[in-house]
């Protein structure tokens, strides 16, 4: 994922490599120099960069890694609630970026001269658009689904934004992976509020490409109606694809209401996660609010589920 810069103002061409374990990784710089010490080299490793300068010899040997980040430029703007929009840009035109099915990426913006960065799941234009993975993909444009905080650091400026501004979007990052699938029978989402975003992409995959699968459901909390988002498309799909359904809980409903109510409780995580037969294979994906995922993944424990049959979506 990171990209890196070597510069040399040396006699000799530094050369480097690395290698890594889940936990480490490990860069070698070649720089052909004996009797370095660690008086010449400088380390520096903060949020997403790293950059190590050796000196040597009056010469300084640096190597720089980072999240790369590419100019994209929005190209359209939609209210999909009343505080959440679906935020389409465009890529530069010499760039092919994929991002995978449940990995986030960086947005950058420049507020007040300083940097501010932070994590956006892309999602499908749709929850309806057929969902393919064409040999040559479509990637001209990527899309977000973005609640704005009137009180937030990030998104009033991102909501500010005019149409042909730019924003900064960096490479993937994530641990999800689709072999999380193979040969998946039961497939339950718990999303609340807008840790809905991951489950776009996963369940228009899954949908379409896990053949093993019969049953897909999701439970979605919200505060009230009015914070669903896509709630006409989930509809509708439990319509188009028989093996969906989707289940709406509010925690504070305005009007009146004839659903599930309350916060994620182990009450109503039994009553939903019912598997299709006793042996299925099941896989929980589960996103919001920290407090939400972490009391969910309690009560999955409590229920039983294993850490292999649990994925939780987090920074
Ligand atoms: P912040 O400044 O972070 O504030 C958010 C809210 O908290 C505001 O209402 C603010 O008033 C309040 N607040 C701030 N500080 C305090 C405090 N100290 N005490 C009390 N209240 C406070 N969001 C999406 O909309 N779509 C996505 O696809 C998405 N994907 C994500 C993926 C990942 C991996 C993660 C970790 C988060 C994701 N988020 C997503 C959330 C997103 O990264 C931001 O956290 C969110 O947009 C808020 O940013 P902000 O700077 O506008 O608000
Ligand atoms: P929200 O405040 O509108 O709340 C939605 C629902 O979450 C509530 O109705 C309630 O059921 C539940 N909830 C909220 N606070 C809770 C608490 N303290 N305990 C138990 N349940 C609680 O949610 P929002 O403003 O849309 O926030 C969505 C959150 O999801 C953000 O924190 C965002 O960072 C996170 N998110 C994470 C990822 C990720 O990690 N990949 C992706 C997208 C969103």
């Amino acid at each position: 994922q990171a990209t890196d810069t070597l510069a040399r103002e040396g006699p000799s061409s530094p050369s480097y490599d690395w290698f890594q374990t889940d936990s480490l990784v490990t860069i070698v710089v070649y720089t052909k120099q004996k009797d370095i010490t660690l008086d010449s080299v400088i380390v520096d490793h903060q949020d997403d960069s790293f950059r190590a300068e050796t000196i040597i010899k009056d010469y300084s040997y640096l190597i720089n890694i980072g999240l790369f980040y590419r100019q994209c430029q929005l190209i359209s703007k939609e209210d999909v609630t009343h505080d959440t929009r679906l935020f389409c840009f465009m890529l530069p035109p010499s760039t092919h970026l994929q991002v995978p099915i449940g990995q986030h990426v960086y947005l950058k913006l420049t507020i007040t001269d300083t940097e501010i960065v932070k994590p956006y799941t892309p999602v499908s234009d749709s929850l309806l658009s057929e969902f393919k993975e064409p040999a040559l993909p479509n990637n001209k444009y990527i899309y977000f689904l973005i609640k704005i905080y009137p009180a937030g650091l990030f998104t009033p400026e991102l909501d500010h934004l005019q149409i042909g501004d730019f924003v900064f979007v960096s490479n993937p990052e994530g641990n999800f992976k689709t072999s999380q699938f193979q040969e998946l029978e039961d497939l339950f989402l718990l999303a609340a509020g807008t840790g809905f975003t991951p489950m776009v992409k996963l369940l228009n995959y899954a949908l379409t490409n896990i053949p093993s699968l019969r049953k897909v459901k999701l439970m979605f909390f919200n505060k009230t109606e009015d914070d669903i988002i896509w709630r006409s498309h989930l509809e509708e799909l439990t319509f188009k694809d028989k093996r969906f359904d989707v289940e709406f809980v509010l925690s504070a409903p305005i009007s009146e209401w004839n659903g599930k109510q309350g916060h994620v409780s182990p009450a109503l995580l039994s009553e939903f996660l019912k598997r299709s037969s006793d042996k299925s294979k099941v896989l929980i994906c589960i996103c919001g609010p920290t407090p939400f995922t972490e009391q969910g993944i309690k009560f999955l424990h409590e229920l039983n589920f294993s850490k292999d049959e649990i994925h939780s979506f987090t920074a």
